[in-house]
């Protein structure tokens, strides 16, 4: 098997069918095998009939993993990767936004540049509004400044690389999973090509604004430290600013012989503290929440039923 295109489904009972037609259509006369492995992420939708379907039709060879709940997207391509028995693997959502007829070409970039491990596409002209796009940059700015690994800041998920770096990414089992932060963390050499998403086919997105807000606090958390040195830094500018403040305080009691009235600030400094302090506690929070996830060494996710292709 040369190429596996790992698709993970969350209410895509549209899509499905007219996404692996697309694949056909795409890699008519390639000349090499490649497989669909479908993840169905617990779809309320009747994707898994779906999916059975095309499973049974074997039109092209199809593999069905599905989850006994909704995991998320994440968990969807680990899924994927560990089931997909293909020499290069793919990643590509089931809506249509990304286009098979990209994934050959990837494919026959990884064939031509052995240089290169993993071909990743990047947005060329994103069609998000001007609200969101200032959060996102605003996101790769903080998170490219505090963590050690750097993202890219268009490149999406939609990727195709060789065996090494799925084993290399499967070999992270961490829970709280951001893809982007995986892909820069597990490093190889990858080429950059450009594409522009299309619409989706039909359905609707998954990602809210909420939810989009909490993957990219999971990725800073996830992917950098420096958050938790925040407190030392502001513990100890705070104490600085204090010490000076009692020496203007000492002398203007020695000198002068005043007594500052000082209601207004001892309430301003209590809530400056204050705040500081539970932002902080809060931040560390996060943290020990993490470990304790972590700690538990629950799975990924966990399957209901698979079905191989043979
Ligand atoms: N997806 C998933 N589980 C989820 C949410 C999304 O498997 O909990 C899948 C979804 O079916 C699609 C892909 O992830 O194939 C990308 O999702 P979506 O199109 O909603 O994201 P967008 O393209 O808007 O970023
Ligand atoms: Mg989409």
């Amino acid at each position: 098997m040369k190429l596996s295109l790992v698709v993970p489904c969350y209410n895509e009972v549209e899509n499905v069918a007219a996404f692996q037609q697309a694949v056909m259509d795409a890699f008519a006369g390639c000349g090499y095998a490649y497989e669909i492995v479908f993840v169905d992420d617990g779809s309320r939708d009747g994707t898994l009939g779906e999916l059975k379907r095309l499973y049974a039709q074997q039109a092209c060879p199809v593999s069905v993993v599905s989850f006994s709940r909704n995991f998320g997207k994440e968990s969807g391509l680990y899924a994927g990767l560990e089931h997909a028995k293909g020499e290069y693997i793919s990643l590509i959502d089931a809506d249509l936004q990304q286009r098979p007829e990209l994934v050959r070409q990837m494919v026959e970039i990884l064939d031509n540049q052995p240089e290169f491990d993993m071909v990743a596409a990047y947005q060329d002209k994103r069609g998000d509004g001007k609200v969101l796009t200032f959060f996102k940059e605003g996101f790769y700015r903080l998170i490219n400044r505090m963590s050690s690994v750097k993202l890219r800041a268009d490149a999406s998920d939609f990727r195709t690389f060789r065996r090494c770096v799925a084993e290399s990414i499967l070999r992270m089992p961490e829970y709280h999973r951001f893809s982007k932060g995986i892909f820069a963390w597990v490093g190889y050499p990858t080429c950059f090509i450009p594409y522009v998403a299309c619409p989706r086919a039909a359905g609707t997105t998954k990602w809210s604004f909420r939810k989009l807000f909490r993957y990219a606090i999971d990725g800073i958390i996830g992917f950098s430290t420096a958050p938790l040195r925040l407190a030392t830094y502001m513990g100890l500018l705070s104490a600085a600013a204090a010490l000076v403040y009692l020496i203007v305080v000492l002398l203007q009691k020695l000198i002068w012989g005043i007594a500052v009235p000082g209601y207004a600030t001892i309430i301003v400094l209590i809530l400056f503290l204050g705040g500081m302090q539970l932002f902080c506690l809060g931040l560390i929070g996060e943290y020990v929440g993490k470990i304790f996830e972590q700690s538990k060494h629950r799975p990924v996710y966990l399957a209901r039923e698979v079905l191989l292709h043979d």
